[in-house]
């Protein structure tokens, strides 16, 4: 034991605990504060996360921290505790949560604020007979005059004034006749620019009742709004922005990575009348630092930003949306697996300010929570303004024969679209010209070497590459095995453009994929024509079913839907029925009606009539019926432990020890199932196994894995794999 005060440290490092260390020689440190700490043969800079009054360690064992980054807290008690919750929900290290919460430049040190550095007049200065002072030296007085003027003045502003000002400095200082000194820039804020605020059209009297029942609360409540694409849920938000711009509040708005759309930032920059914060992963770093001040000294009144922005600090809080909650992209897959949605409504309910869900295909989680009392349910049922909602068909592929990939019904509407001078939108979530290259001989698949997967046959860049690793290489012209000619098998969105150009030739097409729109500008510009109406066939991945207000367009053709038919996911009729009406609903949006058109080999299979008598609701009532028979989420809670090694065995030993201890913890009411090797075995030459766990009651869940964590980090196993986990995992692999 040793007294204090001892500062408990977060450090970037893979390891779930603090580090304790003895306050620094200078400076008051206190819990918020980066600090610079020596760490193994290093120094690192670590985030103090309390401040106690022992240490449990010897005091031989403490080292002191060496200096303050921070003089002031960086981040508030607020802040420490989102943190500190989402290392104990997710079981993830405490200094990995606090690098995903900050942006790298002040992971990296760089100050707090943006610091300015002025000049300002002395008493003596002040008193200085201006007249004398020229007539000895002119450029003195010159400089005199300007910062009595002025009263202070900024290096900046004074570079302008007075150039060649910076070689008086030393001398006037020492002379007392002016001084320097620094101040922190709280004029960050981009919403003073002067921008013209439009009106919105007045609520109808469904989006009327949504807004009367959320303005009616205070304090925190989690609200969803079920609201059919194109129903106004957007309108609603604004509104409910302005109230908390207006009582001086700030408002975080969270998008899907695809929802981040030009198109929505200029629709709140035109009717709230100020400049937004964006928050994305594509920011530069100093983009994103700069955001990041404005939004915690509370000069950015809204902030709209993709997951990350989760953690972004407020200095006065009013409300958080999350738009699209459905959407997986807010579920980040990766390191510190976390659900922005789920933290949104944690932080808010800490802040006690109100959160707002809102999606036209809503998650079963967030359905079933409104079924326990948890969420307020609201409903948008009907298209806002004068938009019907699309009309949806089937097309048996097993009756019709097809085009490359385009059935006869199709061509059919593509062409009477666009006659009628309509635009379509043609979605096939596979990019590439075709997902398999096959031998005509014996049938041989070129497949990933390091993956147990097949290479995509992309003719554009005329490789083979490999969707999962990023693998690439020339196309085969012959079989390896066999040394007969290969084609593409099956289609992806490189083939099916060529289709639609030598079958609509002088129509404008666009394609707009991952690979289309790698160029920076190429997909504003692709949107752009697709907006005006130039754009008369629009062909595309699910980068183009969401978010989208494309006013000419009429008709939506899907492809292929089969594979999510059988998909092995739980999640596999949700997710289907969410991307489906998500990219219907791009379908007539203005005055004409839509049409979406979906192509499929099953047409007898029991979703289409789920789909087609009851929509959505009927989907996800049904879904939800049988996760409850099954105890699947959100009926119970699941963990996944996932372990990759070189070598399969070693993937697997870990999970078996793994087993054991969990086991071995003596915890009720938890499942273990596995270990399994991964659907996708192997993937970048590693091999993938996984462990799960499942509890109808969270606490035993979290019970065993914090026992599981602490276990695995020290055990002999753990050194061959790569392993993590992942707490509320939405996908299964
Ligand atoms: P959502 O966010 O639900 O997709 P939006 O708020 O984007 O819906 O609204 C869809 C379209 O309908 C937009 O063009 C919008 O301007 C228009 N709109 C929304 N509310 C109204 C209303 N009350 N009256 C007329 N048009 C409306
Ligand atoms: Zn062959
Ligand atoms: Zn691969």
């Amino acid at each position: 034991m040793t007294n204090g005060p001892i500062l408990r440290v977060a450090i970037n490092a893979p390891l779930s605990r603090l580090f304790d260390y003895l306050a620094p020689v200078s400076g008051q440190a206190l819990p918020g504060c980066r600090i610079r700490v020596p760490f193994g043969r290093q120094t690192q800079i670590g985030m103090i996360m309390e401040v106690a009054a022992q240490s449990e360690l010897p005091a031989e064992k403490l080292k002191r921290a060496r200096a303050l980054v921070d003089e002031r807290p960086l981040l508030s008690d607020n802040d420490l505790w989102l943190i500190q919750f989402t290392s104990d929900y997710y079981h993830h290290p405490i200094g990995e949560v606090v690098a995903s919460a900050l942006p790298a430049a002040l992971r990296q040190g760089k100050p707090r604020d943006t610091i300015i550095q002025k000049i300002g007049l002395t008493p003596h200065g002040a008193e200085t007979d201006l007249d004398a002072l020229c007539k000895r030296a002119r450029r003195q007085g010159e400089l005199l005059g300007i910062v009595r003027d002025a009263e202070s003045i900024s290096f900046t502003e004074l570079d302008e004034a007075m150039p060649g000002w910076r070689r008086l400095r030393a001398g006037m200082i020492e002379k007392s006749l002016i001084e320097e000194f620094e101040v922190i820039d709280d004029s960050l804020s981009k919403g003073l620019a002067n921008i013209e605020q439009e009106t919105g059209p007045r609520l109808n009297s469904d989006q009327d009742t949504v807004l009367k029942s959320i303005r009616e609360k205070s304090g925190f409540s989690s609200t969803l709004i079920d609201g059919v694409t194109g129903s106004g849920k957007t309108e609603v938000y604004l509104h409910l922005i302005q109230d908390e711009l207006a009582a001086g509040r700030q408002v975080l708005v969270l998008v899907p990575e695809i929802g981040l759309t030009p198109q929505l930032v200029s629709r709140f920059r035109r009717r709230l009348g100020l400049e937004p914060e964006i928050l994305h992963s594509g920011l530069s770093d100093t983009a994103r630092l700069s955001a990041w001040r404005a939004a915690r000294s509370g000069s950015a009144q809204l902030i709209v930003g993709t997951r990350s922005a989760i953690f972004v600090p407020l200095k006065n809080p009013g409300l958080i949306i999350v738009d699209e909650e459905h959407d997986s992209s807010l579920k980040q897959q990766e390191g510190l697996r976390y659900s922005a949605r789920d933290l949104a409504v944690v932080r808010a309910k800490k802040l006690d300010i109100p959160v707002i869900l809102g999606s036209a295909t809503p998650s079963l989680d967030s359905l079933q929570r409104c079924h326990d009392g948890a969420y307020t349910y609201l409903q948008l049922p009907r298209r806002a303004g004068k938009a019907v909602p699309p009309l949806m068909r089937l097309v048996d592929l097993t009756r019709h024969d097809a085009y490359e990939g385009l059935s006869q019904p199709v061509i059919d509407a593509v062409e009477k679209t666009i006659a009628q001078d309509g635009q379509v939108l043609i979605f096939l979530n596979r990019r590439g010209f075709a997902p398999t290259l096959i031998c005509t001989g014996c049938g041989n698949v070129a497949e990933c070497a390091r993956c147990d997967s097949r290479m995509t046959v992309h003719a554009g860049s005329n490789l083979l590459k490999c969707h999962h690793c990023g693998a690439q290489r020339g196309i085969d012209t012959e079989c390896l095995e066999c040394g007969s000619t290969c084609r593409p098998l099956g289609h992806g969105t490189e083939r099916l453009e060529d289709a639609l150009r030598s079958r609509f030739p002088g129509e404008v097409i666009t394609r707009i994929d991952s690979d289309s729109t790698r160029l920076k500008g190429t997909m504003t510009r692709a949107l752009a024509m697709a907006t005006s109406g130039e754009t008369r066939i629009l062909v595309g991945t699910q980068m183009l079913s969401k978010g989208h207000h494309f006013p000419n367009l009429t008709l939506v053709v899907v492809i292929n839907a089969d594979q999510g038919l059988f998909s092995t996911d739980f999640r596999g009729g949700e997710r289907l029925a969410q991307s489906l009406i998500q990219v219907g609903g791009r379908a007539g949006r203005e005055e004409r009606q839509g049409e979406v058109i979906i192509q499929t080999a099953f047409p007898g299979h029991p979703f289409w009539t789920e789909l087609f008598s009851g929509g959505y609701a009927r989907v996800a009532g049904s879904a939800l019926a049988e996760r409850q028979n099954a105890v699947w989420p959100p009926f119970s809670r699941l963990a996944l432990l996932r372990a990759s090694a070189v070598k399969r065995e070693d993937a697997h030993r870990f999970l078996e020890r793994a087993r054991i201890m969990a086991e071995a913890a003596d915890i009720d009411g938890v499942r273990i199932l596995g270990p399994v090797s991964a659907p996708m075995e192997r993937k970048a030459g590693r091999y993938r196994a996984q462990l799960l766990l499942q509890s109808r009651q969270r606490g035993c869940l979290h019970q065993m894995l914090d026992s599981l964590r602490i276990s695995l980090e020290g055990s002999q196993e753990a050194r061959k794999v790569r392993w993590s986990v992942d707490v509320d995992p939405i996908e299964l692999f």
